[in-house]
């Protein structure tokens, strides 16, 4: 089938030491004749295929001195014919790559049509191309790892063995539909049993590992609340500070919440902070409309900050608004007061920056979990966490029938469980779930 040439810029657009424009299509080397010039002998139509040749690449108006490089079909990312410009990295350079490239009849990438071409061409599996989106979008190391568990297709390969087991079983269950003596029906039924429990414990096996890896992936968000003056914001300098972090003030909409992020073995913790509110004259109030509406509700954890030389009633009627929350009590200023409480998690002093390491495993402890592989064997996926609880839920509804139906009527839920099994490959994916997941890619991948 006739592949329309496309292009686009795949390294942000900025001033950068080096850019990347792509071209893929059927002939995108015939492009690349009329815009590079090479410094040695080889022309452009004879480049050895996964060699970068030196030359002038010519935009209209100016040139740029940098590198080609030939990917033939099928060996390239797309699985087509594939060009790749390396330029240096100006806005206007790049910019300009890019229309000379236009100008000679290739067509801008939609978003994420490279990929999608990959996909189409066999490259990858529709999961895989997830975990690449996952993987350019994560800003934390487990996030990353959670998106390469994908890409590397390792979610795709445990999938693919569970249809291998259903398909066997749907063999079987056919090969008697046409035979149909009793014994041999018996006998599938069994081995029906035995594969559809084995894929059933797969998938719960799958399931159970959402949470987290919706965690590992997205971050964790994280509140700190307490009155005025409990040190919540020297507390989240004093742990942000302490792994290099940026805090940033970002305008809300009638204060300021303070906010930063926070690499914890690997997992991003983004944390706000209500401080701007000692400014307001009906601090309660305020702070109760504030926790409920931005706190309350989107936190995975609170941290609840006491000060040790100063609990009163103001803090008990904020506490009232979070006790049932995911939370971890902090008693804070331990260098100036000896002050317990039974509610406490953990005794701190942000001035002094005591028992923060304890508070941070606190934190980790608290959302993520102890004993947990942050490898990225888990699933992160929305997407996948549905199909596999539809599938669940038909393969359940099969074992749960499978000695009072007929084997075609078996068959049925097993055969719908298994095409929901295939979304996740894509191979049973319609074309609306494929171009939502590509229209999630930018331009350019
Ligand atoms: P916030 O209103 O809860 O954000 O509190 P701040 O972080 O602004 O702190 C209020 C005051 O308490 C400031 O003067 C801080 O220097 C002080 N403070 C914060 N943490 C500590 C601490 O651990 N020990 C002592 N002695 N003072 C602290």
């Amino acid at each position: 089938m006739a592949s329309e040439n496309i292009v686009a810029i795949s390294t942000s657009l900025g001033a950068s030491g080096v850019a990347v424009i792509r071209m893929s299509g059927d002939s995108p080397l015939s492009i690349a004749e009329k815009m590079f010039e090479p410094v040695g002998k080889v022309k452009v139509g004879e480049f050895e295929p996964n060699k970068m040749y030196v030359g002038e690449i010519v935009c209209d108006g100016f040139k740029d001195y940098g590198m080609c490089v030939y990917f033939k079909a099928p060996k390239s990312f797309t699985g087509e014919d594939s060009v790749e410009f390396h330029c240096h990295g100006g806005v206007a350079i790049t910019k300009g790559v890019l229309k000379r490239a236009l100008s000679l009849g290739a067509r801008l990438a939609t978003n994420g049509e490279f990929t999608k071409r990959a996909f189409m061409n066999g490259k990858l599996s529709l999961s895989s191309a997830e975990g690449l989106i996952d993987m350019i979008n994560s800003e934390s190391v487990s996030g990353v790892k959670a998106g390469y568990y994908l890409y590397r297709e390792k979610l795709n390969s445990e999938i693919a063995k569970m249809q291998d087991v259903l398909t066997d079983v749907l063999a079987e269950i056919d090969a008697d539909m046409d035979f149909p003596e009793e014994d041999l029906e018996t006998a599938s039924k069994k081995n029906a049993k035995l594969g559809l429990e084995k894929v059933i414990n797969g998938i719960t096996t799958l399931l159970n590992t959402f949470g987290k890896g919706r965690t590992v992936l997205n971050g964790v968000r994280v509140g700190i609340v307490g009155k005025p003056n409990t040190g919540k914001s020297s507390l989240l300098n004093a742990l942000l500070n302490y792994d290099k972090a940026i805090v940033s003030d970002v305008a809300g909409t009638t204060r300021d919440i303070v906010e930063g992020s926070l690499d914890i073995n690997g997992v991003r913790f983004n944390f706000s902070d209500t401080a701007g509110i000692r400014d307001s004259q009906d601090k309660i109030e305020e702070l109760g409309v504030e926790l409920s509406k931005r706190i309350l509700d989107e936190s995975d954890l609170i941290l609840f900050i006491l000060d040790g030389s100063d609990v009163g009633e103001e803090d008990e009627k904020i506490f009232s608004l979070i006790k049932d929350k995911n939370k971890l009590v902090v008693v804070n200023k331990t260098d100036k007061c000896k002050y317990t409480d039974e509610r406490a998690d953990v005794y701190v002093s942000a001035l002094k920056k005591d028992n923060l390491d304890e508070l941070r495993r606190l934190i980790f402890e608290k959302t993520v979990g102890t004993g947990i592989d942050l490898n990225g064997d888990f699933l992160c996926e929305e997407r996948h966490y549905d199909a596999l609880c539809r599938a669940k839920e038909k393969l359940e509804s099969a074992l749960g029938g499978i000695d009072i139906v007929s084997l075609d009527v078996l068959a049925i839920d097993i055969k719908d469980g298994w095409d929901a099994l295939g979304e996740i490959s894509g191979k049973t994916a319609t074309e609306e779930i494929i171009d939502n997941i590509f229209s999630k890619f930018c331009v350019g991948k």
